[in-house]
């Protein structure tokens, strides 16, 4: 069974709080310089509703009243994806978003047109992924499904195209 679940609705596994205080960790264990960018990148992804980009990022720390260049939100993007703080997704062309890694664990659906999107969780999926790595001798260690669609905003908007 498919629960199709709006972004919101997937499980965030820890609060901002515990994870806040592991970056606190890890920069200090690194003897890097404390950086307010840093923690404000990281609880705007903790809190938005949807896959931010880099740019969405800019965006939403323009409207907050803080400056941020957007080659500084890149290096911090990095290093926030390099700890394992955050995880991106490759959309299209267009690059990638980021959400928290502290998420319960997760499919998705992007549309190739207006690149939506969608999070799902299906069991049946997770054990067939299993079932066959078990039946080949295999431990699964991770996997990281992506269903790339046409959105029903972007197919009306492109009639005519030929669907499988
Ligand atoms: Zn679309
Ligand atoms: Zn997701």
């Amino acid at each position: 069974m498919v629960s199709k679940l709006n972004n919101q609705e997937i499980k965030k596994t820890e609060s901002l709080e515990i994870i806040l205080d592991k970056l606190r960790k890890v920069v200090a264990a690194k003897k890097l310089k404390t950086s307010k960018q840093r923690e404000d990148i990281l609880t705007i992804i903790y809190n938005s509703k949807v896959h931010l980009s880099s740019e969405g990022i800019a965006v939403v720390m323009k409207n907050n009243n803080k400056h941020c260049s957007v080659s500084s939100i890149y290096r911090i993007l990095q290093f926030l994806e390099t700890y394992g703080f955050v995880t991106s997704i490759d959309v299209d062309k267009s690059g990638k978003k980021y959400e928290i890694a502290s998420k319960e664990h997760h499919y998705h659906i992007i549309c190739l047109s207006c690149g939506n999107i969608v999070e799902f969780i299906d069991n049946d999926i997770k054990n067939k992924q299993l079932e066959i790595t078990k039946s080949l001798q295999f431990q699964l260690i991770s996997d990281n499904l992506r269903l790339f669609v046409l959105c029903d905003k972007c197919r009306k908007k492109q009639k005519g195209l030929q669907t499988i």
